[in-house]
Order: C-alpha cells, then structure tokens, then sequence
C-alpha cells in the first residue's frame, strides 16, 4: 500500500521578482507549512482523504492570504461570491455550492452537501439556507472583505479602465495579486488507497455578478477517483471548464494509459495552452504519485508524505532550487 499522501495549492500567477525575500513571501510559506503538518499528522493517525482535504481546504480558507473564505476577491459590484467543491475518490460521491456569500467555510458546505447525498450542486441564497439547517456556521457578508482585497479590486478597475497603476507603498506579495489566480484546493491519498479531493475560491477579482468558473464544477476544478487520480485546479476558470480540467488529468490515465505527471503536464501545456487557460493544478495518484505542474510563473503549493517532511515551492522548480 503507498505511503498516504497530501497535496495542497494557494492559487498560481504572475510573479512580482522584487519581492522574493519579503517577509510576505515567508508568511505564505509558513501558513503552507503549518496546513501541510497538520494533514499530515492526521494522515499518519489513519484520517481519511476526505476529512484531510476539508481541514486542508478549510485552514486555507481561513487564512486572509488566500482567495477563498476570509480574504476572497470581490466582485464587480464589491461583493463575495463563493464557490466550493468536494469529491470522494472511494465512491464518486462529490458536493457543490457556488454563489454563496453568507457561508464561513463553503468546503465545509460542499462537505454537507455530498454527506445529505440529495442533491449535488447547490447555488446562492438556497445553498446558505440548505446548509444553515444542517448547522454550518454562517456570518455576515462583510466578513469575508480586507482592505487589501478592496484595494485589488479598485486596482483591478482602474486597469481595466487602462489608467496606469502605482503599486508604491503597498506591501507586495510574491506573486502578484492582480494577476493571480488564488483559488486554494488540496488532494489526498490516506492509508486505507482511498482519494480525496476539494477546491474553494472567491473567483477573479471584478468578475460580474452571477458568474461562476470552475472550481465547484466536479469535473473542470475538482475531481477524484479512486481508479486514478484526485486533482484540484487553479486558474482562468472557463478555460479549465472548456477541457474539463480535473477530469482529463485522470481520463489521460485511465483511458490512455499515461502517468499522473504526464498526464498533468498534457493538461496544464497543451490542452490549456490551446484555449489560452492560465494556471495549474495538484493531483496524486492511486500509487501516490504527485504532480503539480502549473502554466504561470508560480502556484502557491506544497506536500508531505505521512512521516516526512512537508515541501513547499512558490516559483518554477529551477528557482525553488536555487532559492
Ligand atoms: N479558477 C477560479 C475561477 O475561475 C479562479 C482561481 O483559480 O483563482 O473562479
């Protein structure tokens, strides 16, 4: 049986090469640290790959750094809409909500949502009365908000408005909030063979109301089965939607034969690339294999094997390498 495994990402972009030593750059490699310790003490008690991605996934929630839960990216009219989603390798059974904005931590939603097993995918309004009932904790909308986050928004405008931008002053993080994708998803292979996967975001930074990518669509930004692979997304979510991401990593083995990384690669280089996707995705295999292959110049991401050592990168593997 192979060694469980976990594997988690805090979204992908564009780099900011000034900003390499910040003190930033070590609080997301801290917190990264910290979620990849805590799976992996679960990991090593027998936990299940379910249980380990939502506690990954809900920590980095949490954490203002990230886009999902507390920190998400506001929308065109200065409002959160969440979106979230869980899928369970052993059974195929996956949940959803999207849209949501009162939620405190979605992936516990989606959780719930697979768990009731009646429905699949809930939107909105709905989706928070739904889980309510079942005791989720809710909070007020404006939770969800920093003052970084509005900032990035206005920032977000005026660019798209083509003013010029003056990031002078402002704390920078290592890789560019502007023009990253901060969605935050991990995947996990426990000790009884079994795959997990689960993936949460705020969106993109300005995106209209009602809209949706594809990170709770089972299949595009989350997917999981125990006859291959578990993969969670990060990116331009209607590209990733348009080649059904997460399943193709795991289509590519099943059907083709490939290896995980091969068949991650395929995903993130060619079939993205041709539809001008941006991002990348985690995924580990049945065998516990691990890819994270990514299309930007970083992804947020990290892993640990239980009873190793948590890895954690930022950059390209050619600067992680050479610090
Ligand atoms: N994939 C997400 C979306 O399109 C964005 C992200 O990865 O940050 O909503």
């Amino acid at each position: 049986m192979p060694t469980p495994v976990l594997a988690i990402h805090g979204g992908a972009g564009t780099l900011l090469r000034s900003t390499m030593s910040s003190e930033l750059e070590q609080q997301y490699r801290a917190e990264l640290q910290a979620i990849l310790t805590a799976g992996e003490r679960m990991l090593a008690a027998g936990a299940s790959a379910m249980d380990v991605v939502c506690e990954a996934v809900r920590r980095l929630e949490e954490c203002p750094l990230f886009n999902a839960g507390k920190g998400a990216v506001y929308t065109a009219d200065e409002r959160h809409e969440l979106d979230a989603s869980v899928m369970d390798g052993r059974t195929l059974a996956a949940g959803a909500v999207a849209g949501v904005s009162r939620i405190r931590n979605p992936v516990l939603a989606a959780r719930a949502v697979m768990d009731q097993g009646a429905h699949l995918l809930f939107i909105g309004p709905a989706a928070e009365t739904y889980v309510e009932k079942l005791g989720l904790e809710m909070v007020d909308p404006g939770w969800f908000g920093t003052p970084q986050r509005l900032a990035q928004l206005h920032r977000a405008r005026a660019e798209a408005a083509g003013a010029l931008l003056d990031h002078d002053g402002q704390a920078r993080t290592p890789i560019d909030e502007g023009k990253k994708f901060g969605t935050v998803g991990a995947v996990a292979l426990d000790a009884a063979g079994h795959l997990a996967a689960a993936t949460s975001t705020g969106g993109m930074t300005n995106k209209l109301p009602g809209r949706v990518g594809d990170s709770p669509l089972i299949g595009a930004g989350c997917y999981a089965s125990d006859e291959s692979c578990a993969v969670s997304c990060t990116g331009t979510g209607e590209a990733f939607i348009r080649v059904a991401a997460a399943r193709e990593v795991g289509a590519l083995m099943e059907y083709a034969g490939q290896g995980l990384d091969e068949a991650a690669r395929r995903v993130v280089f060619e079939k993205l690339g041709r539809v001008g996707g941006q991002g990348g995705l985690i995924a580990v295999s049945r065998d516990g294999e691990v890819s994270l292959p990514f299309n930007t110049e970083g992804m947020y991401r990290g892993m640990v094997r239980a009873g190793g050592q948590p890895v954690v990168g930022i950059y390209g593997e050619a600067q992680e390498a050479t610090g």
